[in-house]
């Protein structure tokens, strides 16, 4: 069996994976797509040292990193089961295979729900944005939309409001649904407008980047437009975490619980990354996260009687 065996190979199951290799124990990482989410990614500045990057070059680099040590790279590779028996952890792949070993890391990540409207696709990272930490600055002084009227929507219009000209939340629902404390603060800003009953059915562009979005009121059932230059979707975060139902602790959202160490309800099994409760998705959280997920795994290892 492996030592460690890292399941997911973006910032935080690099990360794990090179902590892990540099203790001279036997680890693998298995990924459905090297790189996750930072392969989607166009252009990141908040990495910090690095003053600005583009996601599919990070990547380069973290894989670059990982080959230098001895780490069995499995990609492509789907996990869908996970099994504990005698304190081995069987990881079994979509392929058939089955991998054991005696610390796991979770590092599966996330993904943004979208909005399922025309335009959404093609304007993504041209206008048509999920993280407003990562790309507000990119709207500085602009009119942006922020879609969902929950906290994340609520938090990123605040934010927002800060840094662009002008912000419209765009609510589903009759109301807001954030905290009491995030909607007065909301509504204490001149240059956000809230609209409720607005359901976006389209994101508009001129080919080249975002110019507009189109939404029904669900009231009246009319349609308008609203001219603007960026669009940030804050309907939720998914975390991949299907396919460990009934296994490791998860909340309601679907987040594997974590501990101070990484540590997940199941002794031996870790997480890190856009997968757990650990709140800011970041590359950079994701990274520390990594490092310290494997660190749990390797001091969980070392007391451990299983050989
Ligand atoms: P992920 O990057 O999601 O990686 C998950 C890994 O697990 C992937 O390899 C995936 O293929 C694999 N996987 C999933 N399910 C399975 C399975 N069942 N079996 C095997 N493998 C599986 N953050 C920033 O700090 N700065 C930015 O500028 C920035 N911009 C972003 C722009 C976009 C468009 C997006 C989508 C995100 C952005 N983020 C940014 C967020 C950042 O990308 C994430 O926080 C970070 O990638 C999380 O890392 P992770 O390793 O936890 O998960």
């Amino acid at each position: 069996p492996f030592d460690v065996l890292v399941v997911g190979g973006g910032p935080a199951g690099a990360a794990a994976a090179i902590y892990a290799a540099r203790k001279g124990i036997r680890t693998g990482i298995v990924a459905e797509r090297f790189g996750g989410q930072v392969m989607d990614t166009l252009g990141i500045e908040n990495f910090i040292s690095v003053t600005a990057t583009e996601g599919p070059k990070l990547v380069r680099s973290l894989e670059e990193h990982v080959r230098t040590y001895e780490v069995d790279i499995m990609n492509q590779q789907r996990a869908k089961a996970l099994a504990t028996v005698d304190g081995l952890h069987e990881v079994t792949l979509e392929s058939g295979a089955k991998l054991k070993a005696k610390a796991l890391i979770l590092a599966t990540g996330a993904r943004w729900r979208e909005m399922k409207v025309p335009g959404e696709e093609q304007y993504k990272t041209k206008g048509v944005a999920f993280c407003p930490h990562c790309d507000g600055p990119l709207f500085k002084g602009k009119r942006v939309a922020v879609i969902g009227g929950g906290n994340s929507g609520v938090e990123a219009a605040i934010d927002l409001a800060g840094i662009v000209a002008h912000v419209t939340l765009l609510e589903f629902d009759s109301q807001l649904r954030a905290d009491a404390v995030l909607v007065t603060k909301l509504k204490s800003l001149a240059n956000v407008t809230i609209l409720t009953q607005a359901q976006t059915t389209e994101v508009t562009g001129d080919g080249n980047k975002v110019n507009g979005l189109v939404y029904k009121d669900r009231t009246t059932g009319e349609t308008h437009r609203l001219a603007l230059e960026g669009i940030f979707v804050q309907i939720g975060l998914l975390p991949n975490t299907d396919w460990l139902r009934g296994t490791v602790e998860l909340t309601q959202r679907g987040e594997v619980i974590v501990g101070h160490h990484g540590e997940t309800s199941v002794p031996g099994i870790f997480a890190a990354g856009d997968v757990t409760t650990v709140p800011y998705k970041q590359i950079i959280i994701a990274m520390g996260e990594g490092a310290k997920a494997s660190l749990g795994a390797f001091d969980h290892l070392i007391r451990s009687s299983v050989q």
